[in-house]
Parts: structure tokens; C-alpha cells; sequence
């Protein structure tokens, strides 16, 4: 079982943000920013590339409603899924970063030096 599937067992503890009978959402361990929040669902499902557009289209209004309460939805908030090995994907259980709670920053950062007029 990966590590996601055992926070949503209770197996592994969490700070919950909000549940339902499909997503979760938890506080993340390492917060990137005042607010740092991880969604994801509670079906297994290893990256957003293998994501069926079904669950996308049930998970985005719990996003929403997530955003809502945490209060980030007036002032906004940056919400990322990083997929695979070159998207720096650590955790292989599908989760979107829920991002804010004050004015991010937007720092691109370019592997490759051929990519850098981008
Ligand atoms: P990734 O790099 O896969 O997009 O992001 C994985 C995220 O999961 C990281 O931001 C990391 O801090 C978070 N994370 C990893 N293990 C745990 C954990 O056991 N509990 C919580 N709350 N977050 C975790
Ligand atoms: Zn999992």
C-alpha cells in the first residue's frame, strides 16, 4: 500500500482539511507556503496521466470546496500536480498542492540552458 493509501487507512496520521466518500484532503508535511494542502482521491490511482477524466470531473468541485473553506478562494490560490520523473512526481499516488494564504511567487525553472528564451 503507498503511502497516500495508508493516510486515507488512518494507517499513517494526518492533519485532515476535509473527506468525503471519494477525495481527501490533508495538510502537507512539508509546507511550501502559509497554506499547503494535498488533495487526492481515494482511489489509487498512480499520476494525472492515468487519471480517468470521470474522477477529474467529481474531484474539481472538491477542490473547490476545499479552497472555500480554507478561505482561499476570494484572494486565490495556486493548485500544481507534478507527474512523473521529470515533473519531480515523489509521492506515485495521484495529489494536487493546494497553494496560499499569501502572494506566491512564480520562479520557472529551466533544465534545460537550450530552453531558456521560453
Ligand atoms: P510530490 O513531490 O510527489 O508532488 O509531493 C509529495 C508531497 O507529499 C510533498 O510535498 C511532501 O511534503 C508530502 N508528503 C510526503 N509524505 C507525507 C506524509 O507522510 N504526510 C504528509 N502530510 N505529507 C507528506
Ligand atoms: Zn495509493
Amino acid at each position: 500500500m503507498c503511502i497516500f493509501c495508508k493516510i486515507i487507512e488512518g494507517e499513517i496520521p494526518s492533519n485532515k482539511v476535509a473527506e468525503n466518500e471519494e477525495f481527501f484532503a490533508f495538510h502537507d508535511i512539508n509546507p511550501q507556503a502559509p497554506i499547503h494542502v494535498l488533495v487526492i482521491p481515494k482511489q489509487h490511482v498512480a499520476c494525472f496521466q492515468d487519471t480517468p477524466g470521470e474522477l477529474m470531473a467529481k474531484m474539481t468541485p472538491f477542490i473547490q470546496e476545499v479552497a472555500q473553506k480554507l478561505g482561499l478562494d476570494a484572494d486565490g490560490y495556486r493548485l500544481i500536480t507534478n507527474n512523473g520523473e521529470d515533473g519531480g512526481q515523489e509521492v506515485k499516488h495521484l495529489h494536487f498542492h493546494l497553494l496560499g494564504g499569501t502572494q506566491l511567487k512564480w520562479d520557472r525553472q529551466v533544465a534545460d540552458p537550450k530552453a531558456e528564451n521560453i
